[in-house]
């Protein structure tokens, strides 16, 4: 997503609004996966020597539960902005930031629901959905 300094007329904002796709935002690697398009609306000010960029994204995320390892899939959304020095240039890319935004807000570890019961250690038996007859130890 892109903006062009050119295209700024005095004391307007420019909005973009894109779908781009998780492959296309390079996002969707190692333990991260989007099984759609990651909205994205940005809008921006342009100031003296500075563009200053306000994003809203939203994403859904797929994801393995840490502890009984279904696949489940939550809505993200994050506000946020971003600065940019834009002496010399002629538009301002914001993808590679938008990207860095998604990531750092990447759980690690994260549980289908807060009282997920997991698996049974003896026999696997997934204790959200089954009890098993495996002794508590
Ligand atoms: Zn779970
Ligand atoms: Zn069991």
């Amino acid at each position: 997503m892109k903006f062009f300094l050119k295209t700024f007329k005095e004391n307007q904002s420019v909005t973009l609004e894109e779908e781009i796709s998780p492959t296309d935002l390079d996002i969707d690697v190692g333990i991260m996966h989007f099984p759609s398009d990651i909205l994205v609306r940005a809008e921006a000010w342009k100031g003296e020597d500075g563009l200053s960029v306000a994003v809203h994204v939203e994403a859904e995320r797929e994801f393995t539960c840490s502890s009984c390892l279904e696949e489940f899939n939550n809505l993200f959304e994050k506000d946020f902005s971003l600065h940019y020095d834009i002496k010399g240039l002629d538009s301002v890319e914001i993808d590679s930031d938008v990207r860095d935004e998604i990531i750092i807000e990447h759980p690690i570890r994260i549980l289908c629901r807060k009282d997920c019961r997991g698996l049974c250690p003896s026999c696997g038996a997934n204790l959200n959905e089954d009890s098993c007859d495996c002794k508590e130890v």
